[in-house]
């Protein structure tokens, strides 16, 4: 699971690193390891039949959010490699309806008219309070997580809030830095080789919504990718992809919408026949974060 690339740019320059990540490609397919498309792995090893047991460990790469930079920084490091990648679209954010929340709170901190500011949060107080901008990165990185644990009503009140109070407005045109990729875009990156995949109307915590809310989340995202896209990924993919973030409410609507199954952030691998070893796992396929360090990824898979 993959998300931002960093930007040679300069633009934005956290995000994975284009050049490790064609050295991971190049050991993979040095190893003999199989890249394989995120759908075929599905139908191979949710199968029962014997087709899995001669394939060799396969590994899947996934993109979430649909940034801009995926169809310029990383897409073609995929091609160089000829190796498969999923990403997973937001089709309000493609559609330019909103920003993704984090990259609001992203922008008013680094915008902010101060380096102090007082807030509140469900009536409890929060402040915050930087120097540097590493200490600015730290305190937007827990003030992130604390967001995900709370309604969307509260975080948008928030975010309102934050906006006002820092001085920065956060709606409107999303800044370069933030930019995702339109529906044609998305189909010149099919060309490419890419496929995507429904990631929510909105991108709320599932759990956290009403039944109603939910089911169109799931419903109206997957129709949409299905209707705008040449070769779509028949893969959902969770916001957030915790434990707690989605349940058997969403796997009874992913099953009515012709999606055949779902990706989770929950880390994990799959071995031969765990797709296929209780009716819900194909709904909660775990992944884990793709790290370019020395020899994690390997040690990650091959344990
Ligand atoms: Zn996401």
């Amino acid at each position: 699971m993959m998300h931002r690339f960093a930007d040679a740019s300069g633009e934005r320059t956290i995000g994975h690193d284009p050049k490790q990540l064609a050295v991971v490609l190049g050991a993979l397919r040095m190893s003999g390891v199989a890249l394989l498309d995120l759908d075929q792995a599905v139908e191979i090893y949710a199968n029962t039949d014997d087709r899995r047991r001669s394939l060799p460990p396969s590994v899947v790469f996934t993109v979430d959010d649909g940034y801009a930079d995926f169809a310029d920084v990383g897409l073609p490091v995929f091609e160089e490699f000829d190796c498969p990648v999923t990403g997973f679209v937001v089709a309000d954010v493609i559609d330019g309806k909103r920003w993704f929340w984090w990259d609001q709170v992203e922008w008013a901190l680094r915008h902010a008219a101060g380096r102090r500011l007082e807030l509140e949060l469900d009536g409890q107080p929060v402040v915050l309070s930087w120097v540097t901008e590493s200490e600015r990165a730290v305190q937007q990185h827990t003030l992130v997580e604390r967001l995900k644990g709370v309604g969307d009503v509260s975080r948008d009140d928030f975010i309102d809030q934050l906006a006002c109070i820092a001085d920065v407005p956060v709606t409107g045109d999303v800044p370069p830095a933030f930019r995702v990729l339109s529906w044609n875009a998305l189909r010149s990156c099919e060309r490419r080789g890419a496929r995507f995949g429904p990631h929510t109307m909105s991108h709320p915590i599932l759990s956290q919504c009403t039944d109603s809310r939910s089911h169109d989340e799931v419903v109206d995202s997957s129709a949409r990718v299905l209707g705008e896209l040449g070769n779509p990924s028949r893969v959902f993919c969770y916001p957030n992809g915790r434990m707690q973030d989605f349940g058997g409410r969403e796997f009874r609507t992913l099953r009515s919408t012709g999606m055949m199954a779902a990706v989770s952030a929950m880390p994990g691998i799959i071995r031969p026949g765990t797709l296929g070893a209780d009716a819900d796992a194909i709904w909660r396929i775990p992944r884990f974060t793709y790290d370019a360090r020395d020899g994690v990824t390997s040690r990650l898979l091959f344990l």
